[in-house]
């Protein structure tokens, strides 16, 4: 299959999904996650429409952002970031959806130069509780939003998670849940609005739509599967 025949296909899952569940069509992002794949990939499913591609290795993504300089792309950082390496995304970057400490939150927001609009970001959660995957602990991550949201280049819009990985629907559905009810938390306890719940992979978006993804992350379902 094409990218631009599987990128129909997870267009299709959408907005399926989003009408099984009444959600207005439209209302749910699709983030092509292209991190390991070479830059002819992204630049297919440019030509088929996708402007919104997420990465994981600060490296890599900077040699596909220079290659595709001039494109209309909204790039979004999505792997786990050292604090040697937040610079980069501070400056080359709109978006970071994997901040899982206050020390990183503060330190991109000193390095987000004056030029550019505030980093957009997600808090991640590890929601399923893995020692194995970063983000906050679930009973920590309201206490640090209330400060991240005061950072002045940092727009902060919401919360990611990466749960376990789980075959059963409704398993699936309570993980997100969970962080649905945390974001509602925070929105509360801060009076906030936040307006993004990142969440949702190939295996797993039609579970993460009906409890309210805003922007689901895809990339095997885009690309195939990745060698790594
Ligand atoms: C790799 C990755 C994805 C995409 O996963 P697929 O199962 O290939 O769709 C989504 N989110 C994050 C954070 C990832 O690292």
């Amino acid at each position: 299959m094409s990218i631009e025949q599987a990128l129909a296909r997870v267009r299709e899952r959408i907005a399926k999904a989003e009408i099984a569940c009444g959600r207005a069509p439209g209302s749910v992002d699709l983030l092509a996650v292209s991190k390991t794949r070479p830059v002819a990939d992204l630049r297919a499913a440019l030509a088929a429409g996708q402007h919104r591609f997420g990465e994981s290795y600060v490296q890599e993504a900077l040699d596909k952002i220079a290659a595709l300089a001039g494109h209309d792309i909204e790039w979004h950082f999505i792997g786990p970031l050292q604090s040697n390496k937040s610079r980069a995304v501070a400056e080359h970057f709109h978006w970071c959806h994997s901040i899982d400490r206050l020390k990183l939150a503060r330190r991109l927001s000193d390095q987000r130069p004056d030029t550019l609009p505030p980093l957009q970001i997600c808090l991640q959660v590890n929601i399923s509780g893995e020692a194995s995957k970063s983000g906050f602990a679930p009973e920590a991550v309201a206490a640090a939003a209330g400060e991240i949201a005061s950072l002045p280049h940092l727009q902060l819009r919401g919360l990611m998670a990466i749960p376990a990985r789980e075959s059963d629907v409704a398993r699936q559905r309570a993980a997100f849940a969970r962080l649905r009810a945390l974001r509602d938390a925070i929105d509360k306890e801060h009076g906030l609005a936040l307006d993004t719940l990142s969440m949702g992979m190939t295996g797993d978006l039609e579970a993460a739509i009906a409890e309210g993804a805003t922007l689901v992350r895809v990339g095997t379902g885009i690309f195939g599967e990745r060698d790594r």
